[in-house]
């Protein structure tokens, strides 16, 4: 029997303000030994996402906390190395909620296999759940029409590129806010958006008023905040406004007070309604498919930050934060074995 040495990261202590790389700890220590029916699987990339941050909160939420201690929880992409079930052959990639750790033992029904051909990166990202987030937010939720002006917060991420380039797709006119000006520019010159917003260097109420004279149709928000209720004070009648997150509040210590101009919802007859992609799972192969033909037709372009060495867990999870991640915020902790090689997602 081969002898597997696995580091793990587990949840130290519970994060008081901004998370640090203090509140996780390494462990190193034999792979775990699959039971009856279960499958071993060598994780190659993990998957980091801001409500991982929500999970480390004790707190109830769709998921339940990671308990301190435990290793800590995410999504990954991996290669089966052993297995009791005939339905995951060794050698077969499988994704997973299998956590910051190089071996992971699945039982077989908590593992989904990915189809030949699909790059293995890509079933963390465009046709993972930033991508369904994405599908389902903005034409469910978002409803975007032609002609009709749609913002997106948080553009040049995961989530963000994607929703916006789908109201592209639908005919909107589509405006992007994201940090820095090589953000902006991926926004106009590969997703090509109308227009892009730097809300680090530019007045974005300003920038949002010359932009949007007639009110803003759609909003599809990651942020919160400021920038929210910068969008409040300018919808246009009947406004949809998606609220997928909040990300400039997952790191402070007390909620941040509302948005100050949440009446206009009344003056506007607006509409905004919350987001947990998770709802949607019975429909996510109609997403993905939708999904890999855009990406297919070259109409949805995305892109992948991949980082490397289990080691950087903490680090690398950080980057979300910091808005140093330049797209899907991936680790890659393995190499396949075998033929097929991990053909990392194209830009
Ligand atoms: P991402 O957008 O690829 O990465 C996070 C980005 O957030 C950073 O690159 C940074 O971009 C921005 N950011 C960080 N701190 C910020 C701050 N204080 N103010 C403004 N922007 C800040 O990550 P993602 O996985 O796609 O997640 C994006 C959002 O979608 C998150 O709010 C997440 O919780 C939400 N989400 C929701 C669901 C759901 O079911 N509701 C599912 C998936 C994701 P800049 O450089 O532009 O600042």
């Amino acid at each position: 029997m081969t002898t597997r040495t696995n580091r793990q990261w587990l949840l130290a202590k519970r994060p008081v303000g901004m998370v640090g790389e203090a509140d996780f700890e390494l462990r190193e220590g034999p792979a775990p030994v699959p039971g009856a029916g279960d499958i071993l699987v060598r994780n190659l990339y993990l998957s980091f996402d801001p409500a991982m941050r929500g999970w480390m909160e004790d707190r109830p939420s769709y998921l339940p906390p990671v308990g301190l201690g435990d290793v800590m929880r995410c999504g990954a992409v991996g290669q089966v190395v052993e297995s009791d079930d005939p339905a995951f052959p060794v050698g077969g990639f499988v994704q997973g909620l299998f956590g910051w750790q190089e071996y992971a033992v699945s039982g077989s029904g908590r593992a989904t296999l990915i189809p030949d051909g699909t790059p293995l990166t890509w079933p963390l990202g465009v046709l993972g759940i930033t991508g369904l987030t994405a599908y389902f937010g903005m034409l469910d939720l978002g409803r975007p029409m032609p002609g009709e002006t749609v913002v997106v917060s948080g553009a040049a991420g995961a989530t963000g590129s994607v929703a916006a380039q789908i109201a592209r797709v639908r005919g909107s006119r589509v405006i992007g806010i994201a940090g820095g000006a090589e953000k902006c520019a991926w926004l106009l010159d590969a997703a090509r958006l109308d227009a892009a917003i730097d809300y680090k260097s530019e007045d974005v109420a300003a920038r949002l008023s010359a932009l949007c004279p007639a009110g803003i149709d759609v909003f599809f928000d990651n942020v919160g905040g400021e920038i929210l209720d910068a969008v409040l004070a300018r919808i246009a009648l009947r406004a949809r406004i998606v609220l997928c997150g909040g990300i400039s509040g997952y790191n402070e210590k007390e909620p941040p007070p509302g948005p100050r101009n949440l009446m206009n919802l009344v003056r506007q007859r607006g509409r905004i309604e919350g987001l947990i992609v998770l709802d949607y799972a019975k429909r996510f192969g109609e997403g993905t498919t939708q999904l890999a033909e855009w990406v297919g037709e070259g109409q949805i372009a995305h892109r992948e930050d991949i980082q490397h060495g289990i080691e950087n867990a903490p680090r690398t999870f950080l980057r979300l934060f910091s808005g140093e991640n330049l797209g899907k915020q991936l680790l890659r902790v393995g190499e396949p074995s075998g033929a097929r090689s991990s053909q990392e997602g194209t830009r």
